[in-house]
Parts: structure tokens; sequence; C-alpha cells
């Protein structure tokens, strides 16, 4: 019995021939024809002007945190329920993440506790949000949109940007994801950062991109990703990455993007049969849905009601067994070692949610029958006792 993987990369478009492509050119360092023609490509889908390629979501976030101008001693509100690499970007500027609760329906940063938060929990002095408890600067909002379901950035925006916050999104598995029609680098965030690590919808092996509509902001996080290089000469301005994209995965980026609207036509369909199926389990929830978003559905699986702390260990040693790869999801930040004495609200959600919840086989190339024999091992599960 072959094991069916959570999710594999699928490279079945023109992957091999742009590779092949680049090694004939010589162009495989990061200057070449795919990083403009990726750039261009990852611009138009998510919705923004501007498109800064790099080399994994994670530079993406701090070169975008750093050209907001988050630094040393700074706190950036971020979820807690999120990667880890959310939080390590900021960790990476000197900063600290100030780590709030999530919305329960949604998964994300909730707009209503963000603005409670910044009303009264900061106070205003010469024109910058300070977090009363620290003294510490709030230089920045960062939404994440958990699972590729957007993030309700109307209201988070608004509590942001009216006190002079700017707003950045890590859409690191997001791309695809609509909300109110709009695409997810239109939603108002002033830099929204995609990965293209090897386990999201569009993959480069490795790799993320920074999107914004300020040409200024977007020419910044170049030279910032770029040494800070002024013009040809070995002049730097300040202290610049070497965060670039190489044209090798770029080449690779290219031929997964020319694919984007089936690789996530086919995540939507694998997460509907999953809802379906599982419709009439009393011991499941479905994954977060909103009638304003449309999710990338970047992961699928469930979560279970039942509070028994062991019983999602036990589903998935069953479902292991039966040749299925099924895991856990995020442990909160509030409950990591960098960040246990990060500032952070209490987090009843995030703390009731991470234990609960199993992540399902969902690549993108999941065959239907492949599909139904995990939806037969998990309804046999929950035939077998009392949950
Ligand atoms: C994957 C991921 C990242 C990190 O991206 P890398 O390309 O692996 O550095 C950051 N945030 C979230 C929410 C992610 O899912």
């Amino acid at each position: 019995m072959t094991r069916i993987p959570l999710a594999v990369p699928d490279l079945t478009g023109n992957e091999a021939a742009y590779l092949a492509e680049c090694i004939r050119s010589t162009f495989v360092s990061s200057v070449g024809p795919f990083v403009d023609r990726f750039e261009a490509m990852v611009a138009q889908a998510s919705g923004a002007r501007h498109a800064v390629a790099v080399s994994s979501g994670t530079c993406g976030l701090h070169a975008a945190l750093t050209a907001l101008g988050v630094g040393r001693d700074d706190l950036v509100i971020v979820p807690s329920l999120t990667f880890i690499a959310s939080a390590n970007a900021v960790a990476h500027c000197g900063a600290s993440p100030w780590l709030l609760d999530v919305d329960e329906a949604s998964w994300n940063l909730s707009g209503e506790l963000l603005e409670a938060c910044l009303e009264h929990q900061t106070v205003t002095r010469a024109g910058q949000v300070i977090h009363a408890a620290s003294g510490r600067r709030v230089a920045a909002v960062m939404a994440v949109h958990t699972l590729g379901l957007p993030a309700a950035m109307e209201t988070i925006v608004a509590a942001a940007r009216g006190r002079g916050v700017p707003v950045i999104a890590d859409a690191a598995a997001a791309l695809g994801a609509t909300r109110h029609g709009r695409p997810v680098a239109a939603l108002g965030a002033d830099l929204t950062v995609f990965s293209f690590n090897g386990n999201k919808t569009i993959t480069c092996g490795g790799g993320g991109a920074v999107t914004g509509d300020d040409p200024e902001l977007l020419a910044l996080v170049r030279h910032l990703t770029t040494t800070a290089r002024l013009g040809a000469d070995y002049e730097h301005d300040r202290v610049g990455f070497n965060y670039r994209m190489t044209n090798l995965q770029a080449a690779v980026g290219c031929a997964q993007m020319e694919r984007l609207e089936p690789l996530v036509a086919a995540k939507r369909r694998i997460r509907a049969r999953y809802d379906q199926a599982f419709a009439g389990l009393p011991t499941v929830l479905p994954f977060p849905s909103s009638g304003a978003s449309e999710s990338a559905c970047w992961f699928s699986g469930f979560l279970m009601r039942s509070t028994d702390a062991g019983l999602p260990g036990r589903v998935r040693a069953a479902l292991l067994s039966a040749g299925i790869d099924a895991r856990p999801f995020w442990k909160p930040l509030h409950l990591q070692a960098p960040y246990r004495d990060a500032p952070c609200t209490p987090q009843p959600v995030s703390e009731a949610l991470w234990r609960r919840i199993v992540t399902l086989p969902c690549a993108s190339s999941l065959a239907e029958a492949d599909q139904d024999r995990v939806v037969s091992a998990v309804l046999a599960f929950f035939a077998e006792g009392e949950f």
C-alpha cells in the first residue's frame, strides 16, 4: 500500500524545460529573464502593482518590515497562531512580536481585538504609538492569512492606519485567495508577502515575493534585498541583505504560475470533498471559511470538537498505520521558547484551537481514489469509539 503524503509539489508543467533554459543560457543567479517574468506574474495574480522576488517568505517578511521602518526594540503586532517565521522576521529586525489571540471563526488576527489593544493598551507620544506597559513603539501590524483564508483586512487596516501604524500581510500560502472579490495583495496592506517554499501551493523550491502598490516602498525593498548597493560600483548606503531570488528558482516559479488557477482549483476541490464527506460527523468541524473571502485552501483537514488532548494524536496514529500522512498544525507562538516572554494578550482561542487541528493529505495532485481512502480511514476511526 503506497503511503499518501500530506503534500507534494506538482512539477508536471514547464519546470524542467525552463530549468534547462537557465543552464543553457548560464543565467542561474539572481539576475535573469525568469526573475523579471516571475515578478510580473506574481504582481498580476496578487493584485499589486509591483513585486520583488526574494529567496524565501521569511526573507521577504524581514526585508518588508525593515523597509517599513521596524527596528531595534520596536514591537510588531502578530497573531499568536501562525508559523514561527512570521515572528522570526520581527525578531531579525531586533524587534519583538506583541502576540494577539485570533478570531475563533477565521483563525486570523481579530480586527476587534486589535482595535481594543491599540485603544486601551497604547498611548500616543510625539506621533508614535507606544505600548503603555513596556514603553516600546508599536511599529507595525502583521496580519496573517491563515491557511490561505484572507483576514478581515478592512477592520485591521482601519485600526492600524487610523493611528499611523503600517500594515504588513503574511500571505505566505494565500496566493489565489480573494476577499470581497479582490485579490489578496489588494486588501489595503502596505506590503503583502508570499512564500514559494516546497510545501506551498505554488513553489520555486524555496522563494518568496514582496508585493505592494507604492513604487518607492517597493524600490526600497529591492534595494535592501540586493545589499543596498548604489549603481554598479561597490558603494552601499546602509546594511542590506542578500535576499534575491535566483533565475533557477524563478524558472520553476514561472512554470508553476502558468498553472496557478488549476492548482488552486484543485486545492479548493479537495477541501470541498473533505468538508462534504465529514459534514455528518458530530465529532469534527471543518476548517474556516467565510462568506466574504474565498480561501486559497492551502491545507485541508478538520478540527476536533472534543478537547481531549490525546485524541488528535490517536487519529493521526490510526491514519498513519493506514498509510496516510496526517499532521498537527502550528503551536501558538506564546508557547514557543523564543517568544515565551513576548508581550501577549490572553489566548483562549489559540490555546483551544491548536491541539484539536488535524491536517490531511491535500496535494493538488491528490487522486480522488486516494482521497476516498483518506475519508474512509477517518470515518472508520470515528465509527469505532465514543468521542
Ligand atoms: C511558509 C510560511 C512562512 C515562511 O515562508 P518560507 O518561504 O518558508 O520562509 C511564513 N509564514 C507563514 C504563515 C507560512 O505558512
